[in-house]
């Protein structure tokens, strides 16, 4: 197969473990005889202080014209928020440009990190649940005023809005164990009331075959740690995703284990690690490259249809990890742990079969 993927380092650890992610993706070319057209691009805080733009028009236009875009992470105290252009405000918009409005966000704890994990090894097994994250709607797209004294974010979701995330999660539901959990807060919240109403309703309608419970935010952050094999599909709207995801990646050890996948209607997607560009270890050479390798599995799956290749990354990854390699955010007392090229090796050799 012949495809193009655009790729986005960014900044801080974002290049570090893009690296590794290309090596990755051009093994899996070589092995399953594909073409993978492998193009980076400036997007971020690098390309605000290229261009003075987080997201130039050529990489605009490259990412609207890939099958894949592959992004590493953006931002850091360089571009902090007194600065006049922000990353985060670029990747807010390269989201809503491309239309992909959900957030996929599995976790799934390897055995072989169970005591990688600051939670009981009991607790950890068996759980597999992937969040369903709302992605272009709420507070962070809503009006924004600030006076000095006063500050506004609103938050708004419409009817359509919730609809189409909540037949993202009904499909992927089915897939999988059946059940979807949908997070609000509908004690307090007139959008979270509104999240209720049309989920219940377009669940009963579209997937009959789907259960679907509704679980405040506050009571969610504490079963997600307390009961977390219990949880299948969880559905969310766009800050308690973002937050809970965080939460939920202590579970399986490190954010830096954590991929995502952003989709639309159409089948491309922007996939990226759930971290940041984690300034305080950028530069060393020893992030974590894992949740952005899983990240390109994400892609060979959803973007490009390519199962068996997505299925050989996650193998290589659980591979070496099971093999004892290990970053210094997974390493426990008494390990010598691996820089983010040496686990980029690890998974090579077990994608090789050696
Ligand atoms: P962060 O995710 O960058 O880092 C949080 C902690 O986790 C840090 O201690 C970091 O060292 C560690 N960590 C993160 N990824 C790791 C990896 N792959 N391997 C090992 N350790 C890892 O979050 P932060 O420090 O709150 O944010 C730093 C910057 O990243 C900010 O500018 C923020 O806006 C930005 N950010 C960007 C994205 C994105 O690009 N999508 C997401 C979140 C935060």
């Amino acid at each position: 197969m012949k495809a193009h993927i655009a790729v986005l380092p960014g900044d801080g650890i974002g290049p570090e473990v893009i690296a590794e992610g290309l090596r990755v993706l051009r093994a899996v070319a070589a092995r399953f005889g594909h073409d993978f057209e492998l193009t980076e691009a400036p997007f971020g805080g690098v390309a605000i202080d290229l261009h003075g733009d987080g997201l130039p028009p050529a990489t605009l236009d490259l990412c609207r014209k890939a099958d894949g875009v592959l992004l590493g992470a953006i931002g850091g105290p360089k571009w902090g928020p007194s600065a006049p252009v922000r990353p985060e405000a670029a990747l807010l918009r390269l989201r809503a440009e491309l239309g992909v409005y959900a957030n996929l966000r599995p976790v799934k704890v390897m055995p072989a990190l169970r005591d990688a994990s600051s939670i009981k090894p009991e607790v950890l097994d068996g759980v597999d649940l992937l969040f369903v994250r709302e992605l272009t709607g709420g507070l962070y797209f809503g009006r924004k005023s600030r006076e000095a004294d006063r500050a506004v974010d609103e938050c708004a979701y419409t009817v359509g809005e919730i609809e189409r995330v909540t037949r993202v999660a009904g499909r992927l539901a089915r897939g999988r164990r059946g059940h979807i959990t949908q997070v609000d807060k509908s004690n307090v919240l007139e959008t979270s009331r509104l999240w209720r109403e049309v989920t219940t309703r377009l669940v009963r309608d579209e997937f009959p075959d789907v259960t679907l419970e509704h679980m405040l935010v506050d009571s969610t952050a504490m079963h997600l740690i307390r009961r977390p094999r219990d949880f299948d599909v969880i559905l969310t709207e766009n800050l308690f995703g973002d937050i809970l995801t965080d939460e939920a990646s202590m579970l399986a050890g490190s954010l830096g284990m954590l991929p995502s996948a952003a989709i639309g209607d159409g089948r491309r997607g922007l996939y990226e690690p759930i971290h940041g560009s984690a300034p305080d270890i950028a530069g060393k050479g020893i992030a974590n490259p894992c949740g952005t390798l899983l990240s390109a599995a994400l892609l060979l799956r959803h973007s490009l249809g390519l199962d068996n290749e997505a299925a050989a990354i996650e193998a290589a990854v659980a591979g070496a990890i099971t093999q004892g390699a290990r970053t210094a955010d997974l390493a426990t007392a008494g390990t010598t742990p691996l820089t983010t090229r040496e686990m980029g090796d690890a998974v090579l050799a077990a994608l090789s079969g050696g």
